[in-house]
């Protein structure tokens, strides 16, 4: 499903992802962690074309991202991104919020867009907030407002980015929790997490970045009890 082969990318002097490659299979859930600065945000976006890349391919079901490549609408329609910050439009109803790309972009009528929506907001739980504004919810309502948003174009990958970082302890089980069902009903996932828990449980594989390069790439469990790597023993001594 998503194919990264030597994807390389620096800001000036800087070399921000060095030589990064990783195959994706469809129905993966994929977990990259790092340390601040490793190039986790870096890598996500390049691969819905967010960051463009300087060397390497990106292969994203059927489109091809190469240098240069600034045709990027039609893959951003297949792959949906959640933020650590929401990004939700904050002068529209959680209802408009998710119906919006949907008649602007996919030309959807306004009734089939409001099913559509109505339906993937009961599934993050939120059938209740509808009228609502973003800054009447709470935070993780907020980020499952953003989930449904995402998942109302009908991605074939869906890319989350620190997710649950912003929002209180208590808030980060019901964004987890909404991310579990999405792997369990086979959706493919590409998650920047530090939620171990659900790096461990959910995701199917572990890339392990330092320094822009991805040092280990390893099933979930083998990654926690057995890196391989002195790099990746050694964040994770810090954060276990
Ligand atoms: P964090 O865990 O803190 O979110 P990260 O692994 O996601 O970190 P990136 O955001 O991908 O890291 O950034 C990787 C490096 O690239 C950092 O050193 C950052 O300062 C640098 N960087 C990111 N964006 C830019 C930019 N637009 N211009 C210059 N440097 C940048
Ligand atoms: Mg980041």
């Amino acid at each position: 499903m998503i194919e990264i082969s030597n994807v390389s990318k620096s800001y000036g002097a800087f070399k921000v992802l060095k030589n990064c490659s990783a195959s994706i299979g469809r129905g993966e859930v994929v977990v990259i962690c790092g340390p601040s600065g490793s190039g986790k945000s870096t890598l996500i976006k390049t691969v819905n074309g967010l960051e463009a890349i300087d060397s390497g391919e990106i292969k994203v079901g059927g489109f091809r991202l190469t240098p240069g490549v600034t045709n990027v609408a039609a893959l951003r329609r297949s792959v949906g991104m959640v933020f650590q910050s929401f990004e939700l439009f904050p002068h529209l109803t959680v209802l408009s919020n998710v119906t919006i790309a949907q008649t602007k972009v996919l030309k959807r009528s306004k009734a089939a867009a409001e099913e559509k929506a109505r339906s993937l907001l009961e599934r993050v739980g939120l059938s209740a907030h509808m009228t609502k504004h973003p800054a009447q919810l709470s935070g993780g309502q907020q980020q499952r407002v953003a989930i449904a948003r995402a998942l109302a174009l009908d991605p074939d990958v869906m890319l989350f980015d620190e997710p649950t970082s912003a929002l209180d302890p208590e808030m980060v089980n019901e964004v987890l929790d909404v991310m579990t069902g999405l792997a369990r009903q086979g959706m493919t996932m590409v998650c920047v997490t530090h939620e171990m828990g659900f790096a461990r449980g959910v995701a199917n594989r572990i890339l392990f970045m330092d320094e822009g390069e991805i040092v280990e790439t390893a099933d979930a469990a083998r990654f926690f009890d057995n890196p391989q790597s002195d790099r990746a023993r050694s964040f994770l001594a810090k954060i276990l």
